[in-house]
């Protein structure tokens, strides 16, 4: 007979907002049910147990965890510019073995941060961000605005748990109580849940903030400026965040990555600050994968950087034009890559792509998670949050703990981490 039992509070690291109050049920050793999960989390949480690919292979054929191991060390230590990549889909435990594992081989190590909000990143550096909790954003904000970003395909929960329905301590009525602004080059999705949308122009993001900027210091724009929209939306939305309560940018790739990204952000970090002498006002990234912010954190906390990072001399030297992932593959420069997680890949340029199928590659991935490149060594790890414990780091930095469920069948990325540090120690 099965046993049958429930698990509550458990955390989902689908996405960035890494929410922790699902319940799972739990039987026969499978999860049958995933009540909480959103259409994103659902289907990932049910297929977990349905497939069982080899623990280890080598050039796609199964073998043990010791060749694969003995492999992966000789890969390494024949590679004279090695490329430690991913880290997003891990946990703290599997972030902290890939950084050590990259400081013992004297390699450079990057998440998938630098093909997603690395701009932003870059922004935050020069600027500084008026931070906050999301919490504080439930309990306060009634004026949100997302800008080049649609929560309701990427973040399903978001607005329910945080920024549009949820009631908080001053927004007790929840949505009635919250004006929702959605600014982007197109209406998407979560239009139909806004109050006001403001249109920007094709590549005009930029123009658009600085107007915003000359706005709120009362400097009207000069006859046949480029304003990046329509300046009756732009004085609105203006006056809205002047009066409002608390305030919200929820900012996303449509904006880190569009033309000028970098400055972009920087721009509306400015703006943020400057409202600050108005009203509190905060800027908050979305975060797509689960932990990529862990990723960022574990990273500076190790070496001083959140990405693009190179350890070949023994001491760490960030450098987001040199030691980028894809731009260091694009150029040919890496010759070999240890993939901790692999959805980096579907991210990265064709031109990096075809360099990685030219280098020997070693992936450690989950079992439903496969790459789209054929890796030379291939494990099989298993999952945080559903086969081991661990922590992954919400959006907002807010460090979330994430529980086993079901025992492991395979072992977790750190301990193949360690055993490939151990080989190649060893020589
Ligand atoms: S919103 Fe994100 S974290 Fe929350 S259940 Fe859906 S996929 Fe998981």
């Amino acid at each position: 007979m099965h046993e049958s039992r429930v698990v509550s509070d458990v955390a989902c690291t689908i996405c960035g907002c890494v929410c922790d109050d699902l319940r799972m049920t739990i039987d026969g050793g499978r999860i049958t049910k995933a009540e909480g999960a959103c259409h994103l989390a659902e289907p990932w949480f049910l297929a977990q147990e349905t497939q069982e690919p080899p623990a280890a292979e080598i050039e796609g054929q199964p073998t043990s965890i010791d060749e694969a191991t003995a492999r992966s060390a000789a890969i390494l230590r024949a590679a004279k510019w090695p490329l430690v990549f991913g880290l997003s889909r891990s946990s703290t435990e599997g972030q902290r073995a890939a950084v050590r594992l990259a400081d013992l081989i004297g390699s450079n190590i990057d998440t998938t941060a630098s093909t997603c909000h690395a701009p932003s990143i870059l922004a935050i550096q020069d600027v500084g961000e008026s931070t906050c909790s999301l919490g504080e954003i439930k309990n306060r904000a009634d004026l949100v605005v997302f800008w080049g970003v649609d929560p309701v395909v990427t973040h399903p929960r978001h607005g329910e748990r945080y920024s549009m329905s949820a009631t908080g301590m001053f927004v007790p009525g929840g949505r009635s109580d919250r004006t929702i602004i959605l600014v982007d080059e197109a209406e998407n999705a979560t239009r139909a849940h806004a109050d006001h949308f403001v249109r920007i122009e094709p590549d005009r993001h930029f123009e658009a903030i600085w107007t915003l900027r000359c706005l709120l210091r009362g400097i009207a724009p000069e006859p046949n400026a480029e304003l990046g929209a329509d300046i009756g939306a732009l004085r609105d939305l203006c006056e809205r965040m002047k009066s409002c309560r608390c305030g919200v940018f929820f900012f996303g790739l449509g904006l880190a990555q569009s033309r000028l990204g970098h400055l972009s952000v920087d721009g509306l970090l400015r703006l943020v600050a400057e409202l600050n002498a108005h009203t509190r006002f905060h800027a908050r990234r979305m975060r797509m994968q689960g932990d990529v912010t862990g990723a960022d954190t574990v990273l500076c906390w190790q070496t001083g950087f959140p990405f693009a990072v190179n350890l070949s001399r023994g001491y760490p030297r960030y450098g987001p034009d040199e030691f980028s992932a894809q731009l260091m593959l694009e150029r040919g420069e890496v010759d070999a890559c240890l993939f901790v997680g692999t959805e980096g890949v579907l991210q990265m340029s064709a031109k990096a792509r075809s360099h990685l199928a030219r280098i020997p590659t070693i992936a450690l991935e989950y079992p439903t998670i496969r790459s789209s490149i054929e890796p030379t060594v291939r494990f099989t790890t298993s999952v945080y949050g559903v086969h081991h414990a661990g922590t992954a780091y919400r959006m907002d930095e807010i460090p979330i703990p994430l529980r086993a469920l079901l025992p492991p069948k395979y072992a977790s990325d750190a301990e193949i981490l360690e055993r490939i540090a151990d080989r190649f120690r060893a020589g």
